[in-house]
């Protein structure tokens, strides 16, 4: 069955193209094998053209068994994808900038010429009977009427989709929302989604594509990508699931591990707030957030933590009420009463403003250590 909508994975890719980032063969093996785990559809896997390891990594993830359909990224360049179709992938990427001032300032050529030159590489990679996606590059700064003759160009010469790039990620979900539905109703081509984060609002953008009918999202774990980075997997799919109804059936737990090894193979590192997978996700502090998790999580969850493969965790510190200290207590078989609780708590707060910080497990021991020492002596 055709999923509802289909995910493009391009961490391998746009992810790699973050200033600074480098993965080795070996992790993006890795990388790709744990997003077809995941079950992400597609697997954006490189720049065959680039040679050397790009090249033979994309031939070893083709290789791998998985089953994510495997992209090439070229430029719309014959030889290009030549390139991409040696390493035997079965979908490739044809991409061209469609906006003026990338075809004046970056191409120096013509709008006449980027049609042509794009139907050239599209017509050679559906002669060998690949999946095409031909990406409108800076599509959201391109003139619509330009767009819309390039898309209906493309599906002409049998491309499968279009994807739109928000490429300086200046779209907000209600211009994104009217430029795809334009082009969907007048062109009908399927439509991917790659959103920039320039201004925060890649998933957003996303969504507000999906919502006027684009049936593909391209993503990267954790929004790795060039500068603010891209919408990111684990928030796409997440928002489709628990906001729009639209389950994937992805193993959303494998969310957290994948995240972790994006990260540490990337060198960034994961930021605790960071939303879906961050560790501060289900971590609670405050005396009437903690009080209400315990109570019930759903008090203050969207979702389980278990979901995306984390933990609940209740945090002790300044901001911390009484329930939170005889509930953390009894994780250790200690049970304290109501005046017990009270008088820790005291401790409890003003370590915490010392150090500045909520406390370790240690810290909270020896405060009991002490506390019961002192009520002893
Ligand atoms: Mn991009």
């Amino acid at each position: 069955m055709k999923p509802t909508v289909t995910i493009v994975d391009t961490t391998l890719r746009d992810g790699e193209q973050t200033a600074g980032v480098v993965f080795a063969n070996k992790e993006k093996l890795r990388i790709a094998r744990l997003l077809d785990d995941l079950g992400v559809h597609q697997i954006e896997a490189g720049i065959p053209v680039m040679g050397g390891d790009e090249k033979e990594v994309v031939t070893e993830i083709v290789n791998s068994n998985l089953n994510a359909s495997i992209m090439g990224w070229n430029r719309a360049v014959v030889s290009d994808v030549k390139q991409s179709l040696q390493c035997g992938v079965d979908a490739v990427a044809i991409s061209i900038s469609t906006s003026d001032i990338h075809i004046k300032h970056k191409l120096n050529s013509t709008r006449e010429d980027v049609l042509s030159r794009m139907v050239k590489a599209a017509e050679f990679a559906k002669e060998h009977d690949v999946y095409v996606s031909v990406n409108a590059e800076d599509a959201s700064r391109s003139d619509m009427d330009f767009l819309i003759e390039f898309a209906k160009a493309a599906k002409e010469v049998g491309a499968d989709r279009l994807r739109f790039c928000d490429t300086v990620g200046i779209l907000t979900p209600f211009t994104t929302y009217e430029k795809i539905k334009q082009l969907i109703d007048e062109v009908g081509i399927d439509i991917e989604m790659h959103m920039h984060n320039d201004f925060g609002l890649a998933t957003a953008n996303t969504l507000a594509g999906i919502k006027a009918g684009a049936t593909h999202a391209g993503v990267t774990v954790l929004g790795l990508g060039e500068r603010a980075g891209n919408a990111a997997l684990e928030e796409v799919v997440m928002v489709l699931k628990f906001l729009e109804g639209i389950d994937l059936k992805c193993k959303t737990t494998l969310f957290r591990e994948i995240s972790e090894y994006v990260a540490r193979a990337s060198g960034r590192e994961l930021p605790s707030w960071k939303a879906i997978v961050g560790t501060n996700m289900f971590a609670h502090e405050s005396g009437i957030h903690a009080d209400g998790a315990i109570k019930n999580p759903l008090n203050y969850e969207a979702f389980e933590p278990e979901e995306v493969g984390l933990t609940r965790q209740i945090v002790i510190g300044k901001h911390s009420g009484t329930r939170a200290i005889k509930t953390k207590f009894l994780e250790y078989g200690i049970k304290i009463d109501d005046q017990e609780a009270q008088e820790l708590l005291e401790n409890v707060r003003a370590t915490s403003v010392d150090l500045k910080r909520s406390l370790f497990d240690k810290e909270l021991a020896y405060i009991y250590d002490e506390y019961i020492a002192k009520k002893e002596a």
